[in-house]
């Protein structure tokens, strides 16, 4: 009976970015042009400074927001965000850095008529709130009046801390806010039970048939979709390229696609974490599939049936609540050896065999079964052993 296993945890921190797009009202409109404003202000302002000091003393000005809001032409710096302005200094600073580190060329001002405004402002003392709507968020900034109401289109993930928050207003005039979270991703424990295992060997006929003896098909719904997307393509190679019916088949044809992606990767997720919630150890083979395809001439239908994004989905999941999955080596006689007493039999090479009956011990064998059995074993002693 071999040991159990139990895994170390850590943490690591991970940061992601969601942007939405803001509807400003016209006064916080007014505010946002001047933040925009100020920030490239103090950018060429500062960067003029610096050059100057660079080129007539050959030394490198360490400069602050602060200074410029106590000279009298500047003091309107103090009616912004102060840390936006905060950060235009290291921007700034990582510029020149990069500069002196031949990364980069030597920085540039800013130009009004670059179209692009924008302004990054930092999480401080809960200087920046949010409160969320099924359709919108509405978030406070430092001196931006009232509430900035923002599309929410996409769910942020939980649990995050958030760390700044960049405005920028793009060349269309549309604006946008972008916040970036910070996660702390903790390693989960799972206490590992090698009983608790599950083969899969990814069949001709089905999806994939299991070493419980199950075999899980595609979804029909999924297949119907393929067979009318082929039909619609098939159409649209027909046509004559740019005319109208072209352009209509076209759109047909992108949404079909997006019906087929969106059935095929629910159905993928489904399945996956079917798997990962009801087993500690997933055994799979590791399919080299472009070799796989150019030997066997069935690339399109493994493909099609989504096996790698398969089996990537199965590792993330498992990885984030302590389970495993194990690929097996592509070399690994899974479909030869007769899963009752080791012996490989050759009568498997064939293809077309689905059933057998081994040399050795007599055992009369479904050849994908026996297949997902010796894959779940074998994924039992690579765990067990190392
Ligand atoms: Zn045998």
């Amino acid at each position: 009976m071999p040991l159990r296993k139990t895994k170390k945890t850590s943490a690591e921190i991970i940061r992601k970015a969601y942007k939405f797009q803001a509807v400003p009202t016209e006064e916080q409109k007014a505010m946002f042009a001047q933040t925009f404003g100020c920030v490239r202000y103090l950018y060429n302002r500062m960067l003029d400074d610096k050059s100057k000091a660079y080129k007539y003393f050959g030394e490198n000005l360490n400069l602050t927001p602060a200074w410029y809001k106590h000279i009298s032409c500047c003091r309107w710096l103090a009616d912004v965000d102060a840390l936006a302005l905060a950060n235009v200094q290291l921007n700034l600073n990582t510029a020149f850095q990069n500069f002196f580190n031949k990364r980069a060329k030597y920085p540039k001002f800013k130009k009004k008529s670059d179209h692009h405004d924008s302004y990054t402002t930092n999480v401080v003392n809960g200087n920046i709130s949010y409160r969320t709507s099924d359709k919108y968020m509405y978030v406070t900034l430092p001196k931006i009046p009232g509430e900035l109401m923002v599309k929410n289109h996409r769910p942020v993930k939980q649990d995050g801390k958030l760390k700044s928050v960049t405005v920028s207003r793009e060349p269309s005039g549309k604006y946008y806010i972008s916040f970036l979270f910070e996660y702390t991703k903790v390693k989960a424990v799972h206490d590992i039970d090698p009983d608790n295992a599950i083969g899969l060997d990814m069949s001709m006929r089905s999806f994939y048939v299991d070493s419980d003896g199950n075999e899980v098909d595609s979804p029909h719904a999924y297949l119907h979709v393929q067979d009318r997307l082929a039909r619609e393509q098939r159409k649209l190679s027909h046509m004559k390229k740019g005319s109208s019916n072209y352009q209509k088949q076209k759109r047909k044809v992108a949404k079909l696609h997006a019906k087929a992606t969106y059935q095929r990767n629910d159905f993928l997720h489904k399945l996956s974490r079917k798997l990962v919630d009801a087993y500690d150890i997933v055994g799979i083979e590791d399919l080299d599939m472009k070799g796989m395809s150019q030997a066997l001439n069935f690339g399109k239908s493994i493909s099609d049936k989504g096996w790698g994004r398969f089996t990537r989905m199965l590792v993330y999941k498992a990885e984030a609540c302590g389970k495993r999955v194990i690929k097996i080596d592509k070399w690994f006689p899974s479909s030869k050896m007769c899963r009752e007493c080791g012996c490989l039999s050759k009568k498997t090479k064939d293809l077309s065999v689905r059933e057998w009956t081994c040399p050795h011990c007599g055992a009369t064998h479904n050849r994908d079964y026996n297949a997902a059995v010796n894959i779940k074993n074998e994924a039992v002693r690579i765990y067990c052993t190392c």
